[in-house]
């Protein structure tokens, strides 16, 4: 499970670990995002919520996450983006004793604000999303501070034996490695 602010580089050492030991990356970002391209009345919603930083409903996201679990995961998977409200969370974890399966490894990466507004700007021209730009940041930070990060901070508290802290600010190749050496130590 990776957890931590936007551009902070979750999604780039989920996407790699995910290749590393062949298991699926569940991206609740990238399934959303793909999902817009239906051009339908939800999509449309997704849209609009999406391009304004701000949460998607827990039952879309529940839905989408338990059944990916479900129907793909059997032999491991990485959370990328999810959960991020306590209900996501209790949801999870209900869903994995049910489904007999385990957390193994939590990596928070953390960034200061200043850090991550540059990356984004960069990250806004390299691949235009609609949410990549600093107002849309600004609420997107804002929604992790006030709920990402709260459930961050619970599985830190409650999980604190898999739970491992990432200096985001080093270089991904950095980041990589140390992620490596902690799941090889473990
Ligand atoms: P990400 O690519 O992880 O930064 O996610 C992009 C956007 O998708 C977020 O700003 C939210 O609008 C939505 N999203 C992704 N994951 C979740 C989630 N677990 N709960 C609610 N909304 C989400």
């Amino acid at each position: 499970m990776f957890f931590g602010p936007p551009g902070a580089g979750k999604g780039t050492q989920a996407r790699l670990f995910a290749k590393k030991f062949n298991i699926p990356h569940l991206s609740t970002g990238d399934i959303l995002r793909s999902k817009i391209n239906d051009k339908d009345d939800l999509a449309n919603k997704l849209k609009e919520i999406l391009a304004s930083g701000k949460l998607v409903s827990d039952e879309i996201l529940n839905e989408i996450v338990s059944d990916k679990i479900i129907k793909d995961c059997k032999n491991g998977f990485i959370l990328d983006g999810y959960p991020r409200t306590i209900v996501q969370s209790n949801f999870l974890n209900n869903l994995l004793k049910v489904e007999k399966l385990n957390l193994d490894f939590i990596f928070n990466i953390d960034l200061d604000f200043e850090i991550l507004e540059k990356r984004i700007i960069k990250r806004s021209q390299e691949e235009s999303r609609d949410d990549d730009n600093i107002d849309v940041l600004k609420t997107r930070y804002k929604e992790y501070t006030s709920s990402s990060k709260i459930v961050s901070d619970f599985y830190n508290l409650n999980n604190s034996n898999i739970f491992h802290k990432i200096d985001g600010s080093e270089e991904i190749s950095e980041i990589t490695s140390k992620i490596e050496n902690i799941i090889k130590n473990s």
